[in-house]
């Protein structure tokens, strides 16, 4: 989810708070959006709000199973959520500059004024770069021919402390008369606090390139969560819907029953908003992310929040519970609880089997997708992990995609044997031969947890097991009651 392609939105983690139902419904709203067609960006236009979060509660209870499954948290408003815009940007046959979405299953620009769903700040910023460039002579890209400049601008917006990116993602890394142009956007919009040129000169269905060079400000945004100060950079992950991860990080930590003493894996764990959430209920925590942009994000966020109970691994989430499965007994950490928040595609079962060998009390799994959230807990069912209960958070209203939180508990005695319920039984040689052959390929680029320049980092922020916060003052640290 760190990496983004055209023609669908991002779609991440979901919800409405249990104790104020959705007051307002939306169906007029809906209506009015004029591209939702074309678009097909919010597939349950003109559905109640109500409506949605039945349907949605129907559809994850169709796909997880014999699990308890609650009512979908969804939101009070559910409108402008996004915090996150991504406009492409080309011309229509008359040659006029346009800047939306791609029609789905294609790459014919939908033009988009105002979106229901999209932050409104980041919208009236698009259409000010769109028109801004005529006079600034920046011709748009073009995929066919590929000739031209601009391809995409995506703005990120901080819910809670106001601040606001824009990248200008741009075929070449020279903008032309770039310091005039970013005086007059400032002008325009003065609650711009970075600007960001991305360099994306690939013939690809990725957003963004790799490299980033910044305008104007810090070259990232810094938002609060959960009473923790994280930043942002254009290239990590980060919850799309800001009120509703709340929600889910709080209903994630209220499953994992931490009392101070327990060691924590927070696996996929983006720019470590779950492990840093938890690590104040914990002993230690082990952050694990493939994506190198968001693990430096997470280092920094980590000393930003004098968070010293936290470790972070660049590394194949699957790979390394695989290697740490394999450490002899005697020399691996006892895992306690582990988090698990993978991409829209799922888990794998190296990974699984390696939780299962390392047999945690509990498993909390976090999902954007109900359907590989449903085949990964049978897998898990299959080796003694039981789904406990299952709490949809509508983080995506007006689409059909909706986040959950499950709750795991193992069941079976000990994960290298059989369960009590004549569950299958998970080896050490069966994740030595299954981890080679489900381990993905590495990108060039991609920097293993055993590379230099990361374990130089790393070391800045680890910490030797046990060493966390003392008793005292985990105490201290004003306990969330649930
Ligand atoms: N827990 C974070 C991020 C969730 S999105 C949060 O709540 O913000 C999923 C994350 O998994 C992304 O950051 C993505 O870069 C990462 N990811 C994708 N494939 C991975 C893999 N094979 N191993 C580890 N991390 C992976």
């Amino acid at each position: 989810m760190a990496t983004e392609t055209y023609g669908k939105k991002q779609r991440n983690h979901i919800t409405t708070h249990a104790s104020k139902p959705p007051v307002k419904d939306h169906k007029k709203s809906a209506d009015l959006c004029p591209v939702a067609k074309k678009c097909g960006g919010c597939q349950l236009q003109g559905v109640s709000y109500e409506k949605q979060l039945e349907k949605k509660r129907k559809l994850v209870k169709e796909c997880v199973g014999d699990v308890r499954v609650l009512s979908p948290i969804g939101m009070e408003d559910p409108l402008h959520y996004r915090n996150k815009v991504h406009a492409a940007f080309g011309r229509d046959r008359k040659g006029n500059v346009i800047s939306g979405v791609y029609e789905s299953g294609s790459h014919r620009i939908v033009p988009v004024e105002h979106c229901m769903i999209e932050d409104e700040r980041a919208d009236a910023i698009i259409a000010t770069i769109r028109s801004m460039l005529k006079s600034f002579k920046i011709k748009t890209y073009d995929e066919d021919s590929g000739y031209g400049l601009l391809r995409h601008v995506m703005v990120r917006t901080a819910h809670a402390t106001g601040e606001i990116l824009v990248v200008l993602v741009l075929a070449s890394p020279i903008l032309p008369a770039k310091n005039h142009f970013v005086k007059a956007l400032r002008d325009a919009h003065p609650q711009i606090t970075s600007i960001v040129l991305n360099v994306n000169d690939r013939n690809t269905s990725m957003v963004l390139g790799e490299r980033n060079i910044v305008l104007y400000g810090k070259g990232y945004i810094e938002d609060e969560l959960c009473g923790n100060r994280y930043r942002i950079s254009p290239n990590s992950f980060y919850q799309v819907n800001a009120l509703q991860t709340k929600v889910l990080y709080e209903k994630a930590i209220e499953y994992a029953k931490l009392t101070g003493q327990e060691t924590v894996i927070d696996a996929y764990c983006g720019i470590g908003t779950i492990g840093m959430t938890a690590a104040a209920y914990a002993k230690q925590v082990i952050g694990v992310e493939l994506n190198p942009s968001a693990v430096k994000d997470a280092i920094a966020n980590a000393k930003r929040n004098a968070c010293k109970n936290i470790s972070f691994y660049q590394d194949d989430a699957g790979a390394y519970m695989r290697n740490l499965a394999l450490l002899p007994k005697e020399e691996r950490v006892h895992v306690d609880v582990v988090f698990m928040d993978p991409p829209r595609s799922g888990s794998t079962e190296t990974f699984i089997d390696s939780v299962v060998l390392l047999a945690p009390k509990r498993v909390v799994y976090i999902s954007c997708d109900p359907h590989t959230l449903g085949r990964d807990l049978d897998y898990f069912r299959k080796n003694g992990y039981r789904p406990v209960e299952c709490q949809p958070v509508d983080m995506f209203p007006f689409t059909d995609d909706v986040e959950n939180v499950v709750l795991l508990e193992k069941t079976g005695t000990d994960g290298m044997r059989r369960g009590s319920n004549g569950t299958k039984t998970v080896t050490r040689t069966k994740i030595e031969r299954t981890g080679k052959k489900n381990e993905p390929k590495r990108k060039s680029g991609d920097v293993k947890s055993g590379d230099r320049g990361y374990q130089k980092e790393l070391r800045k922020t680890r910490t030797a097991p046990g060493s966390g916060r003392s008793k005292a003052s985990k105490s201290q640290s004003g306990k969330r009651s649930h």
